[in-house]
């Protein structure tokens, strides 16, 4: 067993390092607390070859790994929190599905836009009624001649103040079986959106309502029993998600390792108390584990999709692991760390959030027991 980059990934990343300290850091601060999409670096992003980095090149991607995808997030991260949700966007979002399952026609519509850094594809699974239990999604796609006609409504969905295109879950028929997707256009008729909120992160979302939306059949992306497949595909956005949480753990405890080497208290060095010297030993381990669960999820996924088991390990522990890590490291700056004079409170309300997106820690649970007891357990009440 080899726990080191090969030589490609580590010129890969640190060319990625380089842009990123170059391109990004200056901003940093301004892009994590500005509304609406940093547009600007996705264009720089994609010109750097950054979106689509496990795309197929023949569908305009880098034809890369999932590694190198969680490297780049790394990389970015480390020098620009806010920019690393662009490189999720552009490599673990539902543009991975799209690319995954799309038609010719679908990728050739979407996904060259989307590559270039121009627009934005956001994933509807969530409704008022169907949150954890995303199968009760009651979103409904009625047949009707040359298509379908949509009518539902969609909740927290990430980027949905701006998207141009979203990937919404769909029920054609009762039960699990009765579920897929289509690709719905944010400028169709009958789609209208909710007041504007924010989420504790400071990121947008609006209620999405589709009335009568017609979607012409080239834009089902998959039909009744496709439901499977999405969620295959979701793993991918997980992994994003828990790269994130420990990219910006990792972040809020480099900051508060530099303030701890510098800042004086009592006439000492904060990093000479051996109290403060313990949190830094128990952050650097968390660090560590959640990167070996990541990274393996990642590696045994190479160009395909990680396993659900091994997604949900790494994912449960990352965010876990980014949370505390940049809730301590804000502990140990003090007044400091809690001001926005710094990203490390920007860094903890973030983690903070991907405990709950694309799968809570507990829901992430219920599946790791599945695989530990080798059965699957209803979380329904009473007799099915
Ligand atoms: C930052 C952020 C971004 C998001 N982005 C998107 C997006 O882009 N697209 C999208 O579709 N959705 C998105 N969501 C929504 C997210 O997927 C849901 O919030 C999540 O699935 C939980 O659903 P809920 O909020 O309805 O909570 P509920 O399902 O009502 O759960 C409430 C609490 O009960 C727990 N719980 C529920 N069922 C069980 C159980 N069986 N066992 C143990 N505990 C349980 C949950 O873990 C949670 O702690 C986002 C959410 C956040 C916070």
């Amino acid at each position: 067993m080899d726990f080191h980059l090969s030589s490609e990934q580590a010129q890969f990343r640190d060319s990625v390092l380089r842009f990123a300290r170059h391109e990004l850091a200056g901003g940093a601060l301004e892009r994590a607390h500005a509304s609406g999409y940093p547009w600007e670096v996705a264009r720089r992003m994609a010109a750097q070859g950054l979106l689509g980095i496990t795309i197929a090149e023949a569908d305009g991607g880098q034809g890369g790994t999932l590694l190198d995808a969680v490297l780049a997030i790394e990389a970015v991260a480390s020098a620009c929190p806010r920019s690393a949700d662009v490189v999720q966007a552009g490599n673990f979002g539902p543009i991975r599905v799209l690319a995954q399952y799309g038609s010719a026609a679908q990728k050739q519509n979407y996904l060259t836009r989307l590559l270039a850094g121009e627009s934005v594809i956001a994933v509807g699974m969530t409704e008022p009624d169907a949150g954890s239990a995303v199968t009760e999604l009651k979103t409904n796609a009625q047949r009707v001649d040359g298509g379908w006609r949509i009518n539902g409504s969609k909740v927290f969905t990430t980027h949905s103040a701006y998207a141009e295109v979203f990937l919404v879950y769909v029920r054609f028929a009762p039960g699990v079986g009765g579920i897929g997707s289509v690709l719905l256009e944010r400028d169709s008729k009958g789609v209208s959106v909710g007041k504007k909120s924010h989420f504790m992160s400071g990121e947008e979302w609006t209620q999405l309502h589709f009335e009568d939306v017609f979607v012409p059949d080239e834009r089902l992306l998959l039909g009744e029993g496709g439901f499977k497949k999405q969620i295959a595909g979701f793993n991918v956005e997980r992994i994003g998600n828990a790269a994130r949480s420990l990219a910006l753990g990792r972040y809020a405890y480099e900051q508060a390792r530099a303030w701890a080497m510098q800042r004086k208290q009592f006439g000492r060095l904060l990093c000479e108390f051996q109290g403060l010297q313990w949190k830094f030993a128990d952050m650097k381990i968390k660090l560590d584990a959640a990167q070996l669960l990541l990274y393996r999820a990642a590696a045994n996924a190479d160009r395909g999709f990680p396993s659900p088991e091994e997604t949900a390990i790494a994912k449960a522990f990352c965010n876990q692991a980014g949370f505390d890590v940049a809730n301590e490291a804000l502990q140990a700056m003090g007044g400091m760390g809690y001001s926005q004079e710094t990203l490390v409170e920007y860094c903890l309300r973030r983690c903070r959030g991907w405990m709950i997106a694309g799968g809570s820690l507990e829901i992430l649970k219920n599946r790791i027991a599945e695989h530990v007891f080798e059965r699957s357990f209803s979380q329904r009440g009473g007799k099915e």
